[in-house]
């Protein structure tokens, strides 16, 4: 008898396996939090530092060898923009969301003492005027050293126009981006084998350290910033993917289980790019939308950081007896959409852009301190709200692309119709 071929788990699977074991794992730790530091955490740093490694590159070839392959700038520009639209309808609605759930729920938070806070405001006084010339790169290899993804992002862009505008003397260079996407796009892959190792040494020590005693009088809070996380991806992102990506929620969800769990464990969107690629990918999205929609997204679309922000500051205002107007309501919604702009897709990031949000409406800073014990458990919910919405985004945007592509022989064969 011939022994039957081994069948593999799938990759969701054995990063779903991964996750409960670390849960499981952190959990058996709680006592003895330093194994975990010492002997389990370093591993998931270097799985992050490979991800980091390669993610600037990719990003850098998959753009300009998506730009090149549009041939067509007005297309770029065109795809560019329902992307940034699609990005700040997502975000402004997010924070509503977040500023409804917590004023409708703020009776069950706990008041908190303000009294000896100390946040140190001065780390995190960040502007718009900063964020926007920030965006621009003057030099050109800094980009790559500090993984500033947005300066890669336009430098991108703007050699692969250039490449576009000289394009009849240049098929050697086309040839040339493509070869380093398709090398980048084959390191990537075999780092990403090992996510289901990556994902269980990154939560492990998370869940050791913090146990389920740090969530004390906060869970009221995190319950009401996960409830909104929920709430948006499941009508938010739903929606969007069935009536204008036309993908069955269910299928959509289920395809995005690999990179939501590596976001909820890594809680870094751009330590998630590769992975949410390869997902939109097999739920049928264009490669050259992924290469452009997704790098953007990872820098500039945190629908989930923007829900926290919104939870937060109503949180903090009510420990400092302060209770929101509804034009200081709205003005969160439009610095919390900024703020998404700059904040970077790396663990932690959101909760320095809280304090430009708590700023803009004379919110006292000090106040992060009453949330900064917990950020990391904020933020692994987040990230996932921000990896999803940036692949429903993608999904979106395929969608149409494909649309106008089929309707154009159409419209081609009719005119020819008509002309005869
Ligand atoms: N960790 C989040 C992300 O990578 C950013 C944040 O801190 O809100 O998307």
């Amino acid at each position: 008898m011939t022994a039957k071929p081994k069948k593999k788990l799938a990759l969701s699977t054995q990063i779903f396996i991964a996750l409960i074991l670390a849960i499981g794992v952190g959990v058996a730790l709680t006592g003895n939090p330093d194994i975990a530091k010492n002997y389990i955490k370093p591993f998931g740093t270097i799985f992050l530092n490979l991800i980091k490694w390669i993610v600037c590159p990719l990003v850098f070839f998959s753009i300009m060898a998506g730009v090149i392959s549009m041939k067509d700038i007005k297309k770029v520009g065109i795809i560019g923009g329902t992307t940034v639209l699609f990005y700040l309808c997502t975000t402004a609605f997010a924070v509503a969301i977040g500023l409804l759930f917590a004023n409708l729920l703020k009776g069950i938070f706990p008041v908190l003492s303000t009294a000896n806070l100390s946040y140190d405001a001065s780390a995190s006084s960040v502007n718009f005027i900063d964020t926007l010339v920030g965006i621009f790169p003057s030099n050109f290899v800094k980009p790559f050293v500090d993984a500033n993804m947005l300066q890669i992002i336009v430098m991108s862009l703007i050699i692969g126009f250039a490449l576009i505008m000289i394009s009849p003397r240049v098929n050697k260079e086309f040839h040339f981006v493509n070869t380093c996407n398709d090398m980048c796009m084959k390191a990537m892959e075999m780092i990403l084998r090992f996510s289901p190792i990556g994902v269980f040494c990154l939560l492990c020590p998370v869940v050791a350290e913090n146990g389920p005693a740090v969530l004390g009088s906060l869970a009221m809070v995190l319950l009401v910033a996960y409830l909104c996380y929920f709430v948006h991806a499941i009508v938010v992102y739903s929606l969007a993917v069935k009536a204008m990506g036309g993908l069955s929620p269910a299928k959509f969800f289920k395809g995005m289980l690999p990179a939501m769990m590596m976001a909820f464990s890594s809680a870094s969107s751009v330590g998630t790019l590769p992975l949410n690629k390869e997902c939109c990918e097999k739920l049928g999205a264009d490669k050259e939308v992924t290469s452009f929609v997704l790098p953007l997204g990872a820098t500039i679309n945190m629908d989930g950081t923007a829900i926290y922000q919104g939870v937060c500051a109503v949180f903090i205002a009510s420990c400092f007896g302060i209770t929101l107007s509804f034009s200081q309501m709205l003005t969160i919604v439009l610095t919390a959409t900024l703020a998404s702009i700059g904040t970077a897709g790396v663990p932690g990031a959101g909760m320095v852009m809280l304090a430009m949000v708590l700023q803009s409406v004379g919110l006292p800073v000090e106040g992060i301190a009453l949330v900064a014990g917990i950020d990391r458990i904020f933020d692994m919910g987040r990230t996932v709200v921000n990896i999803t919405g940036d692949a429903a985004c993608a999904l979106v945007v395929s969608k149409l692309q494909q649309n106008k592509a089929a309707r154009r022989p159409l419209a081609a064969g009719g005119a020819n119709n008509s002309g005869k």
